[in-house]
């Protein structure tokens, strides 16, 4: 979503996963606001819950969506690591020794 900095008046894109998760928390914490911090000065900017949401009004479908995407990712990240860990334990034998000629 594109943002005015209310700080330095520059506008600045916050990024969508970080909004959607930052409308999830106004939904179950009680949130009447959304810190996005601004990428010019590093201040926070306060956006309203009735901006974020108008921002995103499907919120909850993609902020479920969204989880299923990290939720694959880590299922991915286990499989690479476990295939990884496998290769480690086949002994290599590859001694590089490197000749210098002067
Ligand atoms: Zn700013």
């Amino acid at each position: 979503m594109q943002l005015k900095c209310s700080h330095c008046s520059k506008m600045f894109a916050e990024n969508k996963d970080a909004a959607l998760a930052g409308v999830y928390a106004i939904h179950t914490e009680g949130l009447n606001h959304y810190d996005a911090t601004c990428v010019h000065c590093q201040r926070s900017v306060r956006v309203s819950d009735e901006q974020m949401k108008e921002t995103y009004p499907n919120w909850e479908e993609e902020y479920k969506e969204m989880m299923a995407r990290a939720d694959e990712f880590e299922k991915k990240q286990a499989e690479l690591e476990k295939l990884a860990s496998a290769n480690k334990g086949k002994p290599k034998k590859e001694k590089k020794k490197r000749k210098r000629k002067r």
